[in-house]
């Protein structure tokens, strides 16, 4: 990772997700760190733009990115484009989101509990993972009494020259932080290589209150000012539920940042959902935008399914507004009540 590539980002997008961010209306949808379902991610990214998302958090891949165009082709016209924005991430050694798993078959007991909680449906009637599928969230592994579920990691850094032949798609690269093994190198490669917009994706790990602000200001002390997303990571990958109490430990992650008082943007995600906007206002979080994962895949899931998903105008719509919904529930909270 040390020689300088210079990935250009042409400074009109870089300036259009800026204003974006600005207006705080930033919604990213994250189709997946390891999400190589190149259909489903064009399927998401095609609904999703419709409905007014503007900013794609995608794998790190030149099929997943071409997917993710097609999706956009499909919904938005080219004249338009140049208001929406992908990313892709980088991730530190230990980054969960870089996990796919592997099933043991000598071990496992065919109960079928991994089955039926998995968000991708990564799991295959014959009990063997579909690798493409699966984004790491290890929720089968928890749900498994046989330990025959396994972590498998990723290459957590895309080489060079799939950045290089990526970046000019691309408006934002982001680096997931969860300890401190090589962040500080990972980020001072991106700061060196590209010029886009950077997010830093910080889950708190095992960082305490201080660690987790005195490596923030230390990774922001190379950036110019407004260059720099904090996205403030809960509990990574936790999403699903439309509670509070999910999108409790974004909610704090970001007030901590926030209290820094640093020349960035701040975005919520992990565990995100429709309340996170309502949570972290009544929080006195002032956020420029949240990104959703899980629970934005999951409440369109079916829809997703469907053979006819690209024909049927009135599932396509649908679906659509189901999604726009979310996204509206993250710009414009209502007032929240409390019921003991
Ligand atoms: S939960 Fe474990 S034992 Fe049950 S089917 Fe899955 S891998 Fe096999
Ligand atoms: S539950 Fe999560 S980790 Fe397990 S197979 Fe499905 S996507 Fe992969």
């Amino acid at each position: 990772m040390n020689s300088r590539l210079d990935f250009i980002c042409p400074p009109p997008k870089q300036n259009v997700l800026k204003k974006l961010l600005e207006a705080k209306k930033c919604f990213k949808l994250i189709c997946g760190a390891g999400n190589e379902n190149l259909e489903e991610v064009e399927k998401l990214v095609a609904l999703y733009a419709k409905a007014g998302c503007r900013f794609f958090d995608l794998c790190a891949s030149e099929e997943v990115l071409k997917s993710a165009q097609k999706g956009l082709d499909f919904a938005i016209p080219k004249v338009e484009q140049k208001d929406y924005h992908f990313c892709v991430s980088i991730g530190t050694e230990n980054d969960p989101h870089f996990n796919k798993v592997t099933i043991n078959q000598k071990d496992c007991k065919r109960c079928e509990k991994c089955i039926k909680i998995c968000p991708q449906n990564a799991i295959s009637q014959y009990f063997k993972v579909i690798e493409k599928n699966c984004i790491g969230c290890l929720k089968c592994q928890k749900v498994c009494k046989h330990d025959a579920i396994l972590t498998v990691r990723l290459n957590p850094h895309p080489t060079n020259s799939l950045l290089f032949t990526l970046h000019s798609s691309l408006s934002c690269i982001e680096l997931h932080v969860c300890d401190k093994t090589d962040a500080d190198e990972k980020w001072d490669y991106l700061c060196e290589n590209f010029n886009g917009i950077l997010s830093i994706c910080l889950g708190r790990g095992k960082f305490s209150n201080e660690q987790v602000l005195s490596l923030v200001r230390r990774l922001i002390e190379k950036r110019e000012p407004y260059t720099t997303i904090i996205q403030a990571d809960g509990s990574p990958m936790s999403g699903g539920e439309d509670d509070f109490n999910t999108t409790l430990q974004a909610v704090a992650m970001a007030e901590l940042i926030q209290s820094a008082n640093l020349p960035v943007y701040l975005t919520l995600s992990g565990g995100t959902n429709s309340k996170t906007a309502q949570l972290a206002k009544l929080c006195g979080v002032d956020f420029h935008g949240v990104a959703v994962g899980s629970y934005a895949r999951k409440i369109v899931k079916e829809y997703i399914e469907r053979e006819d998903f690209w024909t049927n105008k009135a599932i396509f719509e649908d679906a659509s507004k189901i999604a726009a919904n979310l996204i509206q529930s993250t710009f414009t909270p209502t007032s929240i009540s409390i019921h003991h």
